[in-house]
């Protein structure tokens, strides 16, 4: 067999796509490898077919049970012997399981990180040879990642212990630069063969709106895109419930999905729209996981997601058959502070130490900015994310609603460094809010609180409106002119570039606003 024909008999396509082949033919030349591709670009294969090259025994390391259930039943389906190992099982079952993988019934064991170190698997493991030890979702192994799992840790001891060093291969749809150096540096990859591939979907069309009416906004953009299938994703359950409903009142047919509604309901509803019976989703991000609907003709995120991640995981959906899917995000300022209460909570309900715990709160309100950024650069947004994860294409992409607008260079570099000189005496201790106050000259309880009235730069721009001075603020705070300092309250600093400008450095600040400025002043409020 080779590995043509495992991929025509076993998964009936014909051919590689990018990316697969060069990770498949170093994993079977007995090279480590790490594969980064975002969802959908067919990661599985990448493993599963060495794995059933390799003589002996593979065993993928998977962080959730439905997803390994879904892909042995898969593989069952197509006539490879494969077994999950988690949680889920029964004594019963998991003691049958093992037997049978003792006996080397199975080519392919899936098994929860947890499983790893236990005496039973560990008795396993030295009975029979392991080729390949594949991680899936690699990201969770480093603290730098959106879902950081302690017991990813484990899979690095797990090798250690293994009688012979099997390859190893490591596989990720978001590894930022940062994570990617976790992953190669705690699984102990050796002289690995990394692949990148497939970032850039340049069939999606990104935008953000910021519309004053969301369910407004909504229901337009759905009457002109009628009969497309699309999802709809919202931050809450309770969001969900209640866009859900007022489609249905408008006469758009949609379907429901959250953590909420019972097994049965999830998967009529899952199924009605997967089989095209209802064109759209409105869900939670709990919906889409192992889903693989090529026809998915746009993503409306109803509200910001927590991070580029999750966001561009989510987005990506669309548009996987390769045809135009259009990617749009409605924000508001609201969703910046549901994100924080989300993470607040995340954080308490999981088993963290303490100094960790603020490390990765830390963390995770970092990647919540990075998030909030993209919603407001006027920069070409497919960069924006390739940049965020590490690739670089060009400034830009003709495919985004920023390079759709045209934008004209705005000189502010007057204004910007007023706001500058003002975050320096002030002591670099205040807030987005009270710091465009009281350059606004607004007389609020936080300029009062914090004597910014007493300042020199005190109202400096009052003829500016508190909008233009908030799109100022986040362009210097995207181009490093600032910085945000992380936790609960996270104040304005001097970045970088923002001290050499105060130190004389010759530099024009550009701001990029849309051709046809829209009447500010209506929405300016102090
Ligand atoms: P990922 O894990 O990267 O999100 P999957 O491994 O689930 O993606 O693959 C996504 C879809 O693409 C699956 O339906 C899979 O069968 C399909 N696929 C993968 N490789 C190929 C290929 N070479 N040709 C055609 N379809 C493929
Ligand atoms: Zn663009």
């Amino acid at each position: 067999m080779d590995k043509y024909k495992v991929l025509k008999d076993v998964f009936g396509y014909d051919t590689f796509r990018e990316g697969q082949e060069g990770l498949i033919d170093s994993t079977l030349a007995g090279r480590d490898v790490l594969g980064i591709m975002p969802t959908g670009a067919g990661k599985s294969i990448c493993f599963q077919v060495p794995a059933l090259l390799f003589q002996g025994i593979t065993i993928v390391v998977s962080p959730l049970i439905s997803l390994m259930k879904d892909q042995v039943a898969a593989l069952n389906a197509a006539g490879v012997h494969a077994a999950f190992i988690n949680s889920s099982l029964t004594e019963g079952q998991y003691r049958k399981a093992m037997e049978f993988a003792a006996r080397g019934r199975y080519k392919i064991i899936y098994a929860a990180p947890e499983r790893l170190m236990t005496d039973s698997f560990l008795a396993l493991v030295n009975q029979v040879e392991i080729s390949m030890v594949a991680v899936d979702e690699a990201h969770c192994i480093s603290q730098w990642g959106q879902d950081f799992r302690p017991s990813y840790l484990k899979i690095a001891e797990f090798i250690q212990v293994l009688p012979k060093r099997p390859v190893i291969a490591a596989y990720t749809a978001t590894a930022t630069r940062a994570v990617k150096e976790d992953i190669l540096c705690i699984l102990g990859l050796q002289n690995p063969f990394v692949a990148v591939t497939g970032y850039d979907r340049k069939n999606l069309c990104f935008a953000v709106e910021k519309p004053k009416d969301k369910i407004q906004a909504l229901l337009d953009y759905l009457d002109k895109n009628r009969e497309k299938s699309g999802i709809i994703y919202c931050n809450t359950r309770k969001n969900v419930e209640e866009i859900h409903r007022r489609l249905i009142q408008e006469g758009y047919p949609a379907v429901r999905y959250h953590a909420g509604l019972s097994d049965e309901e999830k998967k009529q509803n899952q199924e009605d729209f997967i089989y095209d019976r209802m064109p759209v989703m409105v869900a939670t991000n709990a919906f889409g996981m192992g889903i693989d609907k090529s026809n998915v003709r746009f993503v409306l995120h109803f509200n910001m997601p927590k991070d580029i991640e999750s966001y561009y995981q989510e987005a990506g959906r669309a548009g996987r058959d390769g045809e135009p899917g259009e990617c749009v995000l409605y924000y508001a300022g609201q969703d910046v502070k549901t994100n924080e209460f989300l993470i607040n909570q995340q954080m308490e309900n999981e088993e963290f130490d303490r100094e960790d715990m603020e490390l990765i709160r830390g963390r995770n309100f970092e990647r919540l900015r990075k998030m909030t950024f993209y919603c407001f650069t006027n920069e070409c947004l497919r960069e924006y994310i390739l940049r965020y994860f590490g690739e670089y294409g060009g400034n830009y992409c003709g495919n985004c609603k920023n390079c759709l607008t045209e934008f004209q260079d705005t000189d502010v570099t007057k204004e910007a460094e007023s706001i500058l000189k003002l975050v320096k005496t002030s002591g670099q201790r205040y807030g987005i809010q009270a710091v465009t106050d009281a350059v606004h000259g607004s007389d609020s309880a936080k300029v009062r609180q914090f004597h910014l009235n007493e300042n020199t730069y005190y109202g400096v721009l009052k003829d500016r409106t508190i909008v233009r001075i908030r799109q100022i603020l986040n362009d210097l705070l995207v181009k490093d002119y600032l910085v945000l300092t992380a936790g609960d309250y996270p104040v304005l600093r001097l970045g970088e570039r923002g001290k050499a400008m105060l130190d004389g450095a010759e530099e024009q600040v550009l701001l990029k606003l849309p051709k046809e400025q829209p009447k500010m002043q209506s929405s300016a409020k102090s």
